[in-house]
């Protein structure tokens, strides 16, 4: 039976969890941690780095290491929270081909995908090392607010990255199922999501019969941990421009270095109550000097830069029992998802708000992993003792007359869905209308995403409102959207799949999914060459040690003399072959060494 990883692709960090037998188990990286940063860098040589690796690194390199892609994919160059991203980000935001997005690293550009598919890949090779056999499907979890595009966007970056992404499922619905599996209960709970980039909230009934269902969801894209460093960083910023005169904003470098500090301080201010800031040399002033920064910081002033932020998320709480027509007290239960939700500040806020304080059986960084692991099981075994009904977040629908919004799929509808309704054109003679399909709760069209755009051609000419065409909206499991249009008397008909139209061509996937590969070749050699050098390095540096005793026993000796001038001849071989990086050479030389070695031992243990 082929085997499904889940995976948590976060703004942060990601994680990568498989069922084994049946248990869940989530899988840790090379490192021992069992969530990955997702950061990528790229080195001056080249070189590309992902994960804890990447992260370290980011403060020489802040130009070109990426973090936090994840707010950004699936965007539009125009869009608000680009422009938000420019003006927050250490890396150069540029504009892509198609209206997209693309990030400049050295001399490449890549896209948004691209970068994510990278974070992707690692998650996938943190797998197949534990599994010690090559994975190929995945479920990845996206937030539940995400729209159209960002999904699709997120099913590329799987794609290039090797990934058969067999379903996309919304990160509040995984989490609610890590907690319900195996329990057989009726229950109705509320997932509170806070992340590094996103927050979420979402209404669920888990029933006895397997049945998840959720009943409403709701959250906002722009709003996560980082705000919460973002405030700290003004605080720190703007104490420091009273104080010197100096804006150390403009500073790249110290810009980085204020972004580690002010989220480590935010981080330790869960468990202390207070934390020393300190970061010395941050800014040269031009006279040869260099000045430190240096503040205490409470948890009291944290909670009272960021209450606003926490407040936000308690609104959207309500918005999303009022969208579920329930009463506070019909949420049995709280489950915490997020880094963030390690706030006290946050844990107070909700368990206030619900008036029950939230469940703890379940780890906030690990659950959503857990719970796209549990799906990816489910349906590669066909299970129906599973259900997952999730429902669309944005309501859709199409443009009419006048920039009006018509919705079609209200939101919060049970996915998958289809509906279909019935227009008229507007104008005797017209021959095609343009469908211009959005998703978005405003009347006002142009408020909402548009999401894609096709034209319905060849109608037959007759009078205004004689034509009729039929729209049907489909959106399926992965909440990916696709619509047709049929001129109901021809039969003449049109449809799309909404690709992401932010997105990337059949063609630039293609070629990206190739370098991904060419990049996992060359990983695999380079990690091969590690391997054989170090092994040649342990065998040199004992043979190295054992010279003195070798020499005391045999040196007198013809045959010693012989032993002792091959040895040094096999350890310049192997020094050449590591100078050379040709690792079919070293391998070889180990089995020279390891030939030297035994010998030696014989000599020293007889001598
Ligand atoms: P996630 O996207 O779920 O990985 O959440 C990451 C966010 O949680 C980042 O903004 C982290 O800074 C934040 N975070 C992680 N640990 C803590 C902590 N102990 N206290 C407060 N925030 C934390």
């Amino acid at each position: 039976m082929e085997r499904v990883i889940g995976i948590d692709l976060g703004t942060t960090n990601s994680c990568v969890s498989i069922l084994e037998g049946d248990q869940p188990v989530v899988i840790p990286n090379r490192g021992g941690y069992k969530t990955t940063p997702s950061v990528v860098a790229v080195t001056e040589a080249g070189k590309r780095l992902v994960g804890h690796i990447a992260k370290r690194q980011a403060i020489t390199n802040a130009e070109n290491t990426v973090y936090a892609a994840k707010r950004l994919i699936g965007r539009k160059w125009n869009s608000p929270q680009v422009k938000n991203a420019i003006l927050t980000s250490s890396y150069s935001i540029i504009e892509g081909p198609h209206g997209d997005v693309r990030i400049k690293l050295r001399d490449k550009t890549y896209s948004v995908p691209e970068v994510s598919s990278m974070v992707l890949q690692e998650m996938k090779i943190i797998a197949e090392d534990y599994l010690g056999e090559p994975v190929k499907k995945a479920v990845i979890t996206v937030p539940a607010y995400f729209n159209d595009n960002q999904r699709q966007a997120t099913k590329d970056a799987g794609a290039i990255a090797g990934l058969d992404v067999i379903r996309i499922i919304n990160e509040p619905t995984a989490a609610s199922l890590a907690y319900g599996y195996g329990k057989d209960f009726d229950r109705t709970v509320a997932v509170y999501d806070l992340g590094g980039g996103t927050f979420d909230v979402s209404i669920l009934e888990i029933g006895a019969s397997g049945v998840f269902k959720v009943i409403s969801t709701t959250g906002d894209t722009f709003l996560g941990g980082e705000d919460f460093d973002a405030r700290i960083i003004d605080w720190l910023v703007n104490g420091f421009q009273q104080e010197h005169t100096i804006d150390l904003r403009q500073d790249r470098m110290a810009l980085q270095r204020l972004r580690d500090a002010a989220e480590k301080a935010k981080c330790e201010l869960s468990s202390v109550k207070e934390t020393e800031i300190n970061l010395p040399f941050i800014i040269s002033t031009g006279r040869n000097e260099a000045l430190h920064l240096q503040r205490t910081l409470t948890r009291d002033t944290l909670e009272k830069l960021t209450d606003d932020l926490v407040e936000r998320t308690v609104e959207i709480c309500r918005q999303a029992l009022e969208d579920a027509r329930l009463h506070v007290d019909e949420i049995e239960d709280v489950i915490l998802v997020g880094g963030m939700t390690r706030m006290p500040a946050v844990q107070a806020a909700v368990a206030e708000f619900f008036g029950r304080e939230p469940n703890r059986s379940v780890h906030p960084d690990e659950v959503v992993a857990v719970g796209a692991a549990i799906q990816g099981a489910a349906l590669i075994q066909d299970r129906h003792d599973m259900i997952l009904l999730d429902v669309t977040p944005h309501a859709l629908g199409i443009m009419t007359f006048g920039s009006n919004f018509e919705e079609l799929i209200p939101q919060n509808t049970t996915v998958p869905t289809s509906r279909t309704k019935t227009f008229t054109t507007s104008r005797d003679d017209q021959t095609a209308v343009k469908i211009l399909v959005m998703q978005g709760e405003s009347k006002r069209a142009t408020d909402n995403e548009l999401l894609g755009e096709f034209i319905l051609t060849g109608l037959r000419r007759a009078p205004k409102g004689h034509v009729e065409i039929e729209v049907a909206f489909e959106i399926n499991t992965d909440g990916i959207v696709s619509v047709h249009a049929k001129d109901l008397e021809t039969g003449q008909a049109q449809s799309i799949q909404v690709t992401a139209t932010s997105g990337l061509t059949a063609d630039e996937i293609k070629n990206m999914m190739a370098t991904a590969q060419d990049y996992l070749v060359e990983r695999r050699s380079d990690e091969q060459f590690e391997g054989a050098k170090q092994e040649a390095e342990t065998l040199m540096a004992e043979i190295e040690r054992m010279f003195p005793e070798i020499e005391r026993v045999v040196g007198t000796a013809d045959f010693g003399r012989d032993a002792i001038n091959k040895a040094r001849s096999t350890l310049e071989k192997a020094r050449a072959a590591i100078t050379a990086k040709d690792t079919q050479a070293v391998k070889q030389q180990v089995e020279q060494l390891q030939r030297t070695q035994r010998m030696f031992k014989g000599v020293v243990a007889r001598g």
